[in-house]
């Protein structure tokens, strides 16, 4: 119950402790304390105060809000994504509702080119790929999807690269799809669950568009205006650079957001993750390549994609900003790794998590799952509808 009185860790404080922070080291009491203040930890700080009127104090070891969806100007003035192309689309009309009181949207379809052969060609792999590719003229649906069973090794189902052969084949498969996935996560595709990559669907019409949700847009002011919204309320408090290993606050219920793993203290070993590297340029030119992001299947490139961040915000300007993205083994995690492994580990984990009923684990990271934000959003939603029937307003603080 959210009586209960939880203290997630006693760490002293340690002197280092941000400058602005003047309520953390003083046994402060709040009714939830929120770690992480991305999609997971901010839908849920907005909902216990919004929602239920508790006080939430809502921490980030960065210096930042907004978490993986950070964005913000760099010092050529475009507007960039700190860690990466984020793209929001969903089928649900409650997660799109909810985030509409936050932020003004932006109309935008992603479009992906793949740099293959000395080609652009779309993907995700549609008809105009394959006319593009090997010079065909394939005019229907009817022609391509014949072009692409006479290559399909339909088969059992079970790994990313079962996904991917049964649909188009082995050539198809190599060009697109081996390189790129033993670059992002290190692995064989033999080696993943059969989810990474069905993710990108084949098409045998020319839809050429990445997502196929209802809704797809962007934040008109970008995701830091909107998560700045979100945290606008008078019962919420927001410490930056704030690490919850330094972290002396009192709190009825804590949301957790980071890595499930390193709050039980790797008690049964790390779980994987993979991490990248963001290489950021400015170019002296309007445009740098035709659509936002261009990916490199090539196993002799280094880097997976390069994205153009004018082509996502609408931005015009003279000069224009991209950002390489170069897998790690090591780093921030980034991606949990989805093999039946790393499942495995991560069940261990969940129970002790569940055994916790003051502990909610929420997010990418908490809950070992490759969610969209949409997603999160959504498993944020569904957490706060859980508790809020045992949250007794605290009408005398
Ligand atoms: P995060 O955003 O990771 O937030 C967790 C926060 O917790 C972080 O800010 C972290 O600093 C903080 N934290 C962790 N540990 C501690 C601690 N000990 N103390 C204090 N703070 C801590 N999704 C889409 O829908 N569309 C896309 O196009 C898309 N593109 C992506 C591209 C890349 C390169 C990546 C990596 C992800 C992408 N995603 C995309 C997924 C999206 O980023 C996630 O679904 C979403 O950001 C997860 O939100 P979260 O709150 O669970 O985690
Ligand atoms: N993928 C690939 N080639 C591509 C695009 C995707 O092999 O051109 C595979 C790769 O394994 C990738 C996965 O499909 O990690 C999911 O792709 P998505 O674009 O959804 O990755 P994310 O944006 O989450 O990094």
């Amino acid at each position: 119950s959210m009586k209960a009185k939880m203290v997630p860790k006693r760490i002293p404080v340690a002197p280092a402790i941000h400058p602005a922070a003047p309520l953390i080291g003083r046994r402060a009491h709040y009714d939830a304390l929120v770690v992480g203040a991305g999609f997971a930890g901010s839908v849920l700080a907005e909902r216990l105060a919004a929602g239920s009127g508790k006080r939430v104090l809502v921490i980030d070891k960065r210096p930042h809000i907004a978490g993986n969806a950070f964005d913000h100007h760099d010092a050529a003035g475009i507007m960039v994504h700190r860690y990466g192309p984020h793209i929001f689309h969903t089928n649900s009309d409650d997660v799109f509702a909810y985030l509409s009181r936050f932020t003004k949207w932006r109309q935008y379809e992603h479009r992906v080119l793949a740099s293959v052969r000395g080609k652009l060609v779309p993907i995700p792999i549609n008809r105009t790929t394959l006319n593009t590719l090997y010079g065909l003229d394939l005019h229907d649906d009817a022609a391509a999807a014949a072009f692409l069973s006479a290559r399909a090794e339909p088969r059992e189902i079970v790994t990313s690269e079962d996904v991917v052969v049964a649909a188009v084949g082995q050539e198809l498969y190599e060009t697109f799809f081996r390189g790129y996935t033993r670059k992002q996560w290190g692995l064989d595709p033999s080696e993943l669950d059969k989810a990474v990559t069905a993710r990108v669907p084949t098409r045998t019409n020319t839809d050429d568009r990445y997502f196929g949700d209802r809704h797809q847009a962007m934040p008109l002011n970008g995701y830091t205006a909107m998560f700045e919204n979100m945290l606008d309320h008078p019962n919420i408090t927001v410490q930056t650079g704030v690490d919850f290993a330094d972290c002396d606050v009192r709190a009825d219920h804590l949301v957790y957001t980071g890595p499930v793993d390193e709050y039980f203290g790797h008690r049964f070993g790390p779980l994987p993750y993979r991490s990248l590297e963001f290489r950021h340029e400015t170019h002296d030119v309007a445009q740098f390549q035709p659509v936002a992001v261009v990916n490199y299947p090539a196993p002799d490139v280094p880097y997976t994609r390069i994205t153009e961040y004018k082509h996502l915000t609408g931005q015009t300007a003279p000069r224009t900003s991209i950002s390489y993205e170069f897998p790690q083994a090591e780093g921030d995690p980034y991606y949990p790794i989805p093999r039946a492994e790393n499942q495995a580990l991560y069940r261990r984990y969940a129970a002790l998590a569940d055994a916790l009923p003051d502990v909610s684990f929420v997010g990418r990271l908490a809950t070992y799952r490759y969610y969209n934000m949409d997603q999160v959003v959504g498993q944020a939603l569904a957490t706060y509808r859980r508790l809020a029937p045992d949250l007794v307003p605290m009408l005398n603080r």
